[in-house]
Protein backbone atom coordinates (compact mmCIF):
# COMPACT_ATOMS: atom_id res chain seq x y z
CA UNK A 1 0.00 0.00 0.00
CA UNK A 2 2.12 2.86 -1.76
CA UNK A 3 1.35 5.73 -3.24
CA UNK A 4 4.35 7.55 -4.09
CA UNK A 5 4.51 10.43 -6.51
CA UNK A 6 8.90 11.45 -8.11
CA UNK A 7 8.90 15.13 -9.39
CA UNK A 8 12.13 16.20 -11.04
CA UNK A 9 13.09 19.01 -13.69
CA UNK A 10 13.53 17.53 -17.30
CA UNK A 11 16.21 15.45 -17.86
CA UNK A 12 16.33 14.58 -14.30
CA UNK A 13 16.15 10.86 -15.07
CA UNK A 14 12.96 10.95 -13.17
CA UNK A 15 10.82 8.48 -15.97
CA UNK A 16 14.00 5.91 -15.87
CA UNK A 17 14.30 6.22 -12.02
CA UNK A 18 10.46 5.80 -11.90
CA UNK A 19 10.75 2.71 -13.53
CA UNK A 20 12.97 1.06 -11.20
CA UNK A 21 11.70 2.38 -7.85
CA UNK A 22 8.40 0.96 -8.78
CA UNK A 23 9.40 -2.36 -9.70
CA UNK A 24 11.35 -2.53 -5.90
CA UNK A 25 8.20 -1.30 -4.43
CA UNK A 26 5.90 -3.39 -6.43
CA UNK A 27 3.49 -0.91 -7.87
CA UNK A 28 3.03 0.55 -11.49
CA UNK A 29 4.57 3.37 -12.39
CA UNK A 30 1.63 5.89 -14.12
CA UNK A 31 3.85 8.84 -16.52
CA UNK A 32 0.98 11.24 -17.49
CA UNK A 33 3.97 11.91 -20.36
CA UNK A 34 4.13 8.65 -21.26
CA UNK A 35 0.23 8.32 -21.80
CA UNK A 36 0.11 11.79 -23.70
CA UNK A 37 2.86 10.13 -26.03
CA UNK A 38 1.34 7.60 -26.59
CA UNK A 39 -1.96 9.13 -27.31
CA UNK A 40 -0.04 11.04 -29.32
CA UNK A 41 1.02 8.52 -31.79
CA UNK A 42 -1.85 6.51 -31.92
CA UNK A 43 -3.73 9.83 -32.36
CA UNK A 44 -5.95 9.36 -30.34
CA UNK A 45 -8.70 12.12 -29.49
CA UNK A 46 -6.55 12.96 -26.53
CA UNK A 47 -3.35 12.92 -28.35
CA UNK A 48 -4.37 14.92 -30.98
CA UNK A 49 -5.37 17.76 -28.47
CA UNK A 50 -2.06 17.51 -26.66
CA UNK A 51 0.31 17.22 -29.17
CA UNK A 52 1.18 20.63 -29.77
CA UNK A 53 1.84 21.32 -26.45
CA UNK A 54 3.99 18.60 -26.23
CA UNK A 55 5.93 19.63 -29.11
CA UNK A 56 5.99 23.13 -27.50
CA UNK A 57 7.79 22.01 -24.32
CA UNK A 58 4.37 23.43 -22.71
CA UNK A 59 1.94 22.06 -20.33
CA UNK A 60 -1.08 20.34 -21.28
CA UNK A 61 -3.95 22.21 -19.96
CA UNK A 62 -5.27 21.12 -16.56
CA UNK A 63 -8.46 19.98 -17.88
CA UNK A 64 -7.21 17.08 -19.60
CA UNK A 65 -4.67 16.55 -17.74
CA UNK A 66 -6.72 15.93 -14.68
CA UNK A 67 -9.16 13.66 -16.16
CA UNK A 68 -6.64 11.73 -17.67
CA UNK A 69 -5.06 10.89 -14.06
CA UNK A 70 -8.91 10.64 -12.71
CA UNK A 71 -9.29 7.86 -14.95
CA UNK A 72 -6.27 6.16 -14.58
CA UNK A 73 -6.11 6.09 -11.08
CA UNK A 74 -9.96 4.01 -11.12
CA UNK A 75 -7.61 1.51 -12.72
CA UNK A 76 -8.03 -1.60 -10.96
CA UNK A 77 -4.24 -2.06 -10.41
CA UNK A 78 -3.18 0.74 -8.75
CA UNK A 79 -5.76 0.15 -5.91
CA UNK A 80 -3.35 -0.66 -3.48
CA UNK A 81 -1.11 1.72 -5.21
CA UNK A 82 1.14 3.53 -7.51
CA UNK A 83 4.42 5.45 -8.32
CA UNK A 84 3.09 8.99 -10.27
CA UNK A 85 5.56 10.19 -12.20
CA UNK A 86 5.36 14.08 -14.29
CA UNK A 87 1.42 14.77 -12.23
CA UNK A 88 0.95 17.18 -10.42
CA UNK A 89 2.90 19.94 -12.23
CA UNK A 90 1.25 22.93 -11.19
CA UNK A 91 -0.52 23.47 -7.80
CA UNK A 92 -3.65 23.21 -8.98
CA UNK A 93 -3.12 19.49 -10.05
CA UNK A 94 -1.69 19.12 -6.92
CA UNK A 95 -5.13 20.11 -4.93
CA UNK A 96 -6.95 17.61 -7.29
CA UNK A 97 -4.91 14.89 -6.78
CA UNK A 98 -5.49 15.79 -3.05
CA UNK A 99 -9.03 15.73 -3.74
CA UNK A 100 -9.16 12.16 -6.16
CA UNK A 101 -7.40 10.58 -2.98
CA UNK A 102 -9.25 11.85 -0.79
CA UNK A 103 -12.40 10.85 -2.46
CA UNK A 104 -10.96 7.06 -2.10
CA UNK A 105 -9.63 7.70 1.23
CA UNK A 106 -5.93 7.73 0.17
CA UNK A 107 -3.42 9.95 0.45
CA UNK A 108 0.41 10.47 -0.92
CA UNK A 109 2.55 8.19 1.32
CA UNK A 110 6.35 10.14 0.06
CA UNK A 111 6.79 12.22 -2.35
CA UNK A 112 10.47 12.30 -3.98
CA UNK A 113 12.28 14.91 -5.24
CA UNK A 114 15.21 14.31 -8.09
CA UNK A 115 17.36 17.07 -7.84
CA UNK A 116 20.09 18.19 -10.47
CA UNK A 117 22.17 20.83 -11.45
CA UNK A 118 21.30 22.54 -14.76
CA UNK A 119 24.53 21.95 -16.88
CA UNK A 120 23.87 18.54 -15.70
CA UNK A 121 20.43 18.50 -17.21
CA UNK A 122 21.01 20.22 -20.00
CA UNK A 123 24.08 18.00 -20.86
CA UNK A 124 21.84 14.62 -20.99
CA UNK A 125 19.03 16.50 -22.65
CA UNK A 126 21.49 17.17 -25.86
CA UNK A 127 22.18 12.95 -25.38
CA UNK A 128 18.78 12.23 -25.66
CA UNK A 129 17.64 14.39 -28.20
CA UNK A 130 20.39 12.10 -30.10
CA UNK A 131 19.28 8.98 -28.92
CA UNK A 132 15.26 8.96 -28.70
CA UNK A 133 14.47 11.77 -31.08
CA UNK A 134 11.72 12.81 -29.04
CA UNK A 135 10.15 16.07 -30.86
CA UNK A 136 10.25 17.50 -27.51
CA UNK A 137 13.95 17.44 -26.75
CA UNK A 138 15.41 20.50 -28.53
CA UNK A 139 17.11 23.00 -26.56
CA UNK A 140 15.00 25.59 -26.98
CA UNK A 141 12.00 23.54 -26.21
CA UNK A 142 14.02 21.89 -22.87
CA UNK A 143 14.76 25.56 -21.85
CA UNK A 144 11.17 26.26 -21.80
CA UNK A 145 10.20 23.25 -19.83
CA UNK A 146 13.42 23.96 -17.25
CA UNK A 147 12.02 27.50 -16.77
CA UNK A 148 8.10 26.42 -16.72
CA UNK A 149 9.62 24.05 -13.87
CA UNK A 150 10.93 26.47 -12.14
CA UNK A 151 8.28 28.48 -12.45
CA UNK A 152 5.26 26.29 -11.24
CA UNK A 153 6.36 22.89 -10.15
CA UNK A 154 8.87 24.15 -7.33
CA UNK A 155 5.44 25.45 -6.20
CA UNK A 156 4.04 22.00 -6.06
CA UNK A 157 7.41 20.62 -4.53
CA UNK A 158 7.19 23.03 -1.44
CA UNK A 159 3.45 22.41 -0.94
CA UNK A 160 4.69 18.44 -0.09
CA UNK A 161 7.60 19.69 1.97
CA UNK A 162 5.44 21.45 3.88
CA UNK A 163 3.27 18.65 4.17
CA UNK A 164 6.62 16.77 5.73
CA UNK A 165 6.21 14.01 2.57
CA UNK A 166 9.07 15.17 1.03
CA UNK A 167 12.02 13.11 0.37
CA UNK A 168 15.11 14.55 -1.70
CA UNK A 169 17.18 12.68 -3.66
CA UNK A 170 20.78 14.36 -5.02
CA UNK A 171 20.15 12.98 -9.01
CA UNK A 172 23.53 13.33 -10.39
CA UNK A 173 25.35 10.93 -11.51
CA UNK A 174 25.50 7.27 -12.20
CA UNK A 175 22.11 6.31 -12.68
CA UNK A 176 22.05 2.57 -10.71
CA UNK A 177 23.58 4.52 -7.55
CA UNK A 178 21.10 7.22 -7.54
CA UNK A 179 18.40 4.28 -7.84
CA UNK A 180 20.12 3.25 -4.52
CA UNK A 181 19.92 5.82 -2.87
CA UNK A 182 16.48 6.94 -3.61
CA UNK A 183 14.92 3.68 -2.79
CA UNK A 184 17.52 3.66 0.82
CA UNK A 185 16.03 7.28 1.44
CA UNK A 186 12.13 6.09 1.11
CA UNK A 187 12.68 3.22 3.05
CA UNK A 188 13.77 4.93 5.60
CA UNK A 189 11.52 7.67 5.46
CA UNK A 190 8.45 5.45 4.81
CA UNK A 191 9.99 3.17 8.44
CA UNK A 192 10.13 6.57 10.47
CA UNK A 193 7.51 6.89 12.95
CA UNK A 194 5.28 10.31 12.44
CA UNK A 195 2.94 12.14 13.85
CA UNK A 196 -0.83 11.40 12.44
CA UNK A 197 -1.57 14.03 9.97
P1 LIG B 1 9.98 15.46 -18.69
O1 LIG B 1 10.01 14.83 -17.38
O2 LIG B 1 11.15 15.12 -19.54
O3 LIG B 1 9.70 16.93 -18.62
P2 LIG B 1 7.44 14.09 -19.27
O4 LIG B 1 7.54 12.84 -20.04
O5 LIG B 1 7.10 13.99 -17.84
O6 LIG B 1 8.77 14.91 -19.55
O7 LIG B 1 6.32 15.04 -19.98
C1 LIG B 1 6.40 15.37 -21.34
C2 LIG B 1 5.34 16.41 -21.70
O8 LIG B 1 4.02 15.90 -21.43
C3 LIG B 1 5.40 17.72 -20.90
O9 LIG B 1 6.36 18.61 -21.40
C4 LIG B 1 3.97 18.23 -21.09
O10 LIG B 1 3.77 18.76 -22.38
C5 LIG B 1 3.16 16.94 -20.99
N1 LIG B 1 2.77 16.65 -19.58
C6 LIG B 1 3.15 15.57 -18.84
N2 LIG B 1 2.62 15.64 -17.61
C7 LIG B 1 1.91 16.78 -17.53
C8 LIG B 1 1.17 17.42 -16.52
N3 LIG B 1 1.06 16.90 -15.28
N4 LIG B 1 0.58 18.62 -16.81
C9 LIG B 1 0.69 19.16 -18.02
N5 LIG B 1 1.39 18.63 -19.04
C10 LIG B 1 1.99 17.43 -18.81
Amino acid sequence: MTRLLIIGPPGSGKGTQAEHLARHFGVPAVSTGDIFRSNVSRQTELGNQAADYLDGGHFVPDHLTNALVQDRLLEHDVRHGFLLDGYPRTAPQATELDNMLAAQGHALDAVIELQAPDAELEERMRRRALEQGRTDDTIDVFRRRLDLYRRETHEVVSVYAGRGILVSVNGSGDPGAITGLAIAAVEQFLAAPRPPS
